[in-house]
């Protein structure tokens, strides 16, 4: 499993994005950053930071 937490990109928030990809996660990330921390649209430059904290679980 991969995973990444907003505590991983320095967000205070208990939300951890798991799956079987690196994409999978930064998927997850991207509908929790939408929903839960005012991002209007998740560029791509969002994801290349976050692809950077994507660790194994
Ligand atoms: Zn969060």
């Amino acid at each position: 499993m991969k995973a990444l937490g907003c505590k991983d990109v320095g967000v205070e928030c208990s939300f951890v994005a798991k799956g079987k990809t690196t994409e999978e996660v930064l998927k997850k990330a991207a509908e929790h950053a939408t929903k839960h921390h005012g991002i209007k649209k998740v560029t791509k430059d969002y994801l290349d930071s976050w692809r950077k904290h994507v660790h194994e679980a």
